[in-house]
């Protein structure tokens, strides 16, 4: 799906929204409108799939799988051929419409992106559902290889501003991360790009990197909302509640009219009590946690929908994208109630 609809408010709008100088009924039912427009009464359901887990050389802050980090996350090598062709075949039985991998890490070798490349392959034609990988920066050769295997997404988020970026992360740059969005891009490679709210970024930087968003031409944009992991190093994280993470939402859908907006990471924490009235402006949510922290199950999040009177649809339309709850979940912690997020699972086995 190309997005082609205009930003429905100017950059100084966005910004009194964030400020709550704007009245918070006025913009959410200039938003809700607008989301209602494209994807009517229906809400996505998205479950991650960690196939890589930890030891990744790069230094995000906010990250847990950063090497020097000291999060006592489950780490683990790229998971077998067989195990994620397993995952993808859960994933096809529960009724999944695209399968999501995820890997830590700079970027894909070329050994790696052949390999991948050969699961996305048989996953696309064996089982013949979508897939979409997470795996770092890609070049445009390596993005082709991912595209010809059958590649339908590619996730690569800009996280924050270009201006805050060196804030966030010193071992790559925001140019970076714009040359893989391009890479992608150009082999026709449907993008996936979000943000992550309340890592001590100003709205001036929130309203910035929505509109570079939109002027990517970005489909679907993920907006997490920071959660402390221990072992991050964030150094400034925002006091965020319920009604400015509201207010983030209506600010992305506005200026993204036609793009799928997800309430991602940290909705549980965040955006608490007015999670269902975000799905007025949001038309995708994660079920059954993120890459290291647990978040509500499948069937909390169901409820969350029928709550607010919508459905929750395989991509293009139709059936419940899981029908049983709690098969792809992964080394978790809980992340409905902050505190419990210093309860550390034991680790596990080590997956190889
Ligand atoms: S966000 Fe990605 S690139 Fe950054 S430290 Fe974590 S795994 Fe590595």
């Amino acid at each position: 799906m190309k997005v082609k609809e205009k930003s429905a408010i100017t950059r100084e709008e966005a910004q009194k929204i964030l400020e709550g100088k704007v009245s918070y009924y006025d913009a959410l039912a200039r938003a809700a409108a607008l989301r209602e427009k494209f994807f009517g009464k229906k809400v996505r359901i998205q479950v991650l799939d960690n196939i890589k887990n930890g030891n990744c050389a790069e230094n995000c802050c906010y990250c847990a799988q950063r090497k020097e980090g000291a999060s006592p996350i489950e780490t683990y090598l790229l998971k077998s051929d067989e195990e994620i062709f397993a995952d993808a075949q859960k994933a096809k039985e529960n009724g999944a419409y695209r399968f999501c991998m995820v890997t830590s890490g700079t970027g894909l070798s070329s050994n790696t992106a052949k390999r991948l490349s050969h699961i996305i392959r048989r996953i696309h034609d064996e089982l013949g559902i979508k897939v979409c990988l997470s795996a770092g920066f890609v070049d445009k050769e390596k993005a082709t290889l991912l595209r010809d295997a059958g590649l339908d997404r590619y996730n690569h988020n800009l996280n924050t501003s270009e201006k805050f970026y060196p804030q966030i992360c010193t071992t790559h740059t925001y140019e970076d991360r714009i040359k893989t969005v391009e890479a992608v891009k150009s082999v026709g490679v449907s993008l996936c790009s979000g943000v992550i709210i309340g890592m001590g970024e100003t709205v001036t930087d929130i309203v910035d990197v929505a509109f570079m968003l939109k002027e990517l031409g970005i489909e679907s944009i993920p907006v997490n909302f920071f959660i402390p992991v221990p072992g991050h190093v964030v150094k400034n994280p925002t006091a965020l509640n319920p009604e400015f993470c509201l207010r983030v939402l209506i600010v992305f859908r506005l200026i993204n009219p036609d793009a799928e907006i997800r309430m991602a990471a940290g909705r549980e924490g965040h955006l608490r009590s007015l999670q269902a009235t975000a799905l007025l402006v949001a038309n995708s949510l994660f079920a059954s946690g993120y890459l290291n922290v647990k978040g509500s199950s499948m069937q909390e999040t169901l409820a969350l929908i029928k709550d607010i009177g919508y459905v929750s649809e395989v991509e293009s339309g139709g059936a419940d994208f899981f029908k049983n709850e709690g098969e792809l979940t992964i080394n978790s912690y809980k992340a409905t109630n902050f505190p419990e997020l210093l309860k550390f699972p034991k680790k596990t086995k080590a997956l190889k």
